[in-house]
């Protein structure tokens, strides 16, 4: 028995599954779980000292690559000088400056713990500020687990939406729309139906959790205009793509004053993960007027015992700090020449796919070539199946691939040409494990 599967065993009777979120049960590709114990620039280590290249990177934080000198000596100063406080600290404002001073859009900005309460939180002020129930959310778009937006689509593309796991109510979910991906027709049909009690239209700035889904051109920016003309508001959920896809965020890539597409400014904007660089940090922001409905000026109410902690915040200020252009330059070109090498390796074994891409961000779909992956109805057709014995092999090889062939792959500025060799000579053998 390795050390994993004997400490899976023990997790898995203490922790339902043995796991603390889901995903790394491995239940999709089956298999025991690498329990770890050490990470550093490129590379995880696990309980039986196996060491992989990461392509995970904590699900998008470690940006700068794992245990950065400057953030954890700025972790271990912060240390010293205590836990917590309950009270404000100065790094929480310098922590914001640096936000506000990347993304424009961001007026106000408040720090939570996790990307799940910005979420929540951006829902309640919306609601709040507009006076209206409904939420726009986007099938195969993950936004955390509050209970609003764990729904499915209803039978028809302007009904309200039914429970997406057990334990939400039929009433919570009702105050929901779920609507196909890319698909204007249908936001502006939902208006057309429901506009007056529509508080809403929440997106990812990039979807990543169905695989990676471009926003077809200029797709946020219409939802912008379709949200405004009904005086409602648009939150771009940028938790994953924040900080990770670019200076800005892909806000910052595509809608912003620099970007490709039309300009266009969000209500509000959600954070997390690069934003706090390993610690449990995420935030929203946007336009004043909307963010000063919130407590203590506000009538919204929200609220953290943990918020704004100091050793968090040290690691997001000392992450976004080393996280320059030339950081995100290096990603850029490392994410095209790894897309690159994937796809001739699947090519050569034969197997159909397409490099579902958006900025730096890719995943890998199989049994796509043909049109790509544009909604969630295209990503649950693909031949998922094949990823299995994809990862496995990459494993076996010392990779450490998302354990889900629904999730993107991560790099970050550590990953350098030692471990980018040691990828690329894993590819051949995984790609004829997924051809079989
Ligand atoms: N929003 C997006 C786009 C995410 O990808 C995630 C998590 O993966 C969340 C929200 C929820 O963040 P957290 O897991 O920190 O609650």
């Amino acid at each position: 028995m390795t050390s994993s599967e004997e400490l899976f065993e023990r997790a898995r009777h203490l922790m339902p599954g043995g796991v603390n979120s889901p995903v790394r049960a491995f239940g999709s590709v089956g298999g025991t779980p690498r329990f770890m114990v050490s990470a550093k620039g490129p590379y995880l280590t696990d309980a039986d000292g196996r060491e992989y290249v990461d392509l995970v990177c904590s699900w998008g934080p470690a940006l700068v690559g794992h245990a950065h000198p400057d953030v954890l000596a700025a972790v271990h100063a912060a240390v010293d000088r205590g836990l917590s406080f309950g009270a404000s600290t100065p790094a929480e404002a310098e922590l914001a400056a640096i936000v506000m001073e990347r993304v424009s859009a961001v007026e106000r900005l408040r720090m939570v713990s996790t990307g799940t309460e910005a979420t929540m939180t951006a829902v309640r002020l919306a609601r709040g500020f507009t006076g209206r129930n409904l939420i726009i959310k986007f099938a195969g778009c993950y936004h955390g687990h509050l209970d609003g937006l764990l729904a499915a689509a209803g039978s028809g593309l302007a009904t309200l939406a039914l429970p997406g796991s057990a334990g939400v109510t039929e009433a919570t979910a009702a105050e929901t729309l779920v609507l196909p991906y890319n698909d204007l027709a249908a936001v502006e049909a939902a208006f057309e139906t429901h506009g007056p009690n529509i508080a809403a239209v929440i997106t990812e700035a990039a979807p990543a959790n169905m695989g990676v889904v471009e926003p077809g051109a200029g797709f946020n920016a219409a939802l912008s205009r379709i949200t405004g003309q009904h005086g409602a508001l648009l939150i771009l959920d940028e938790v994953l793509t924040g900080f990770r896809t670019g200076y800005a965020g892909y806000w910052g890539l595509t809608g912003g004053a620099e970007g490709t597409d039309a300009p266009f400014t969000p209500d509000l904007l959600t954070f997390g993960k690069v934003i706090g660089g390993g610690m449990p940090v995420a935030a929203l922001g946007g336009r004043a007027e909307v963010m000063d409905y919130l407590a203590p000026v506000g009538p919204v109410y929200q609220a953290g015992t943990l918020s704004g902690n100091p050793i968090a915040m040290a690691a997001g200020v000392a992450t976004l700090t080393a996280a320059t252009p030339e950081v995100y330059a290096g990603i850029d070109k490392r994410s095209l020449e790894l897309s690159g090498a994937v796809s001739a390796a699947l090519g050569e074994a034969g197997v159909d796919h397409s490099i579902q891409r958006a900025g730096n961000l890719f995943s890998v779909a199989f049994g796509t070539s043909a049109n790509g992956v544009h909604n969630y109805e295209d990503a649950q057709g693909q031949e998922a199946f094949r990823y299995a014995p994809f990862f496995h092999s990459m494993l076996d090889s010392g990779v450490y691939l998302p354990p889900s062939v629904f999730e993107a792959w991560f790099l970050s500025a550590a990953h350098d040409d030692a471990a980018m060799d040691r990828i690329y000579a894993a590819l051949p053998a995984a790609a004829k494990a997924a051809a079989a």
